[in-house]
């Protein structure tokens, strides 16, 4: 008995290891990666539940590891995050994001709003708006066409300083969505003071859409409560046909997901839109 338990001891300290061991690797990675050019962007089109018309797309980041192959970010913004490196990839998808979004408006693309996700430690940072600002005005982009989603997480840690920032965002002209809505924490009654103008309902309520009525409920709860308090509201995550004639005939009003298309590299969306300058 004492020797399995010694086993089973050094199983889990094996286990443990090769998990820490990977995030080292990957931190150690994500020093370099930015410097030399390994992150890239897809873009996802956001359509437009009752025209059918794509308004807009959101930026999502990849890392092209040299060794690892393409790493999700799901994978590494929690270690940028934590390790502060969120500060400078941030920055770089902002730029990259209105820079692409720019040429394609003068390649004579229909002009779509691009969404670019935006981290609490990221939203936080002092110079934010700051940046925000620079993006614009070196990539040449009007405000208008830029959205930023960030996530209940935002306005968990300071309500008063993250309504602030939000406003100044607005000001600038640029919009504000809340991400994964409904899996955080935020109270309902702060929502009424936010300056944005969409939720996006969380994946994870969109997936048993026509199988779950809890799922239902939750849904068509928050397009309700989104129309009252007159914002749009945009569903992620949309794969099935089920899915999108549950969301459209509940009053959704935009939706995002592989039923549409998946996150494309910048060539495919822009062919996909069927752009007569890119064909
Ligand atoms: P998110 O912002 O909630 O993005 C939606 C995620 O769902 C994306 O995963 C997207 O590829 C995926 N998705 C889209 N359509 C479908 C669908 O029909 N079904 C399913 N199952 N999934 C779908 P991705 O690209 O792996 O990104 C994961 C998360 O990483 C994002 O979640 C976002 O929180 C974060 N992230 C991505 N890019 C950035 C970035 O540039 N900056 C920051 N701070 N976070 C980012
Ligand atoms: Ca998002
Ligand atoms: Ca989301
Ligand atoms: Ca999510």
């Amino acid at each position: 008995a004492k020797d399995k338990g010694k086993n089973n001891c050094q199983f889990y300290t094996r286990e443990m290891n090769a998990s820490i061991e990977e995030k080292l690797v990957l931190l150690e990675g994500l020093r370099n990666a930015l410097d030399d050019g390994q992150f890239r962007l897809v873009y996802q089109p956001k359509v437009d539940l009752h025209t059918g018309r794509v308004f807009g797309v959101e930026a999502l980041v990849r890392w092209d590891h040299p060794e690892h192959g393409v790493i999700g970010p799901d994978r590494f913004i929690p270690l940028a995050e934590e390790s502060g490196m969120i500060v400078a990839l941030g920055e770089w998808v902002l730029r990259t994001a209105c820079v692409q979004n720019r040429a394609w408006q003068d390649a004579g693309l229909p002009p779509l709003c691009i969404s670019v996700n935006v981290s609490p430690r990221q939203f936080e940072e002092a110079r934010l708006v700051e940046r925000v600002q620079q993006a614009l005005a070196d990539s040449g982009l009007a405000p208008e066409w830029l959205e930023l989603e960030v996530t209940e997480g935002v306005i968990m840690r300071d309500l008063q300083q993250a309504v602030a920032k939000m406003a100044q965002v607005r000001a600038m002209g640029v919009s504000l969505s809340i991400d994964d809505f409904g899996t955080g924490y935020s109270s309902l009654s702060a929502l009424k003071s936010f300056p944005i103008s969409t939720l996006k309902i969380d994946k994870s309520f969109v997936r048993d859409l026509g199988r779950s009525s809890g799922d239902e409920a939750i849904a068509s709860s928050i397009i309700g409560l989104a129309h009252r308090l007159r914002l749009r509201v945009i569903a992620e995550g949309v794969e099935t046909e089920q899915q999108r004639s549950f969301l459209r005939e509940n009053g959704c009003d935009e939706m995002q997901g592989y039923l549409f298309s998946r996150p494309l590299p910048p060539a495919q969306l822009a062919a996909l839109l069927n752009a007569p300058a890119m064909q």
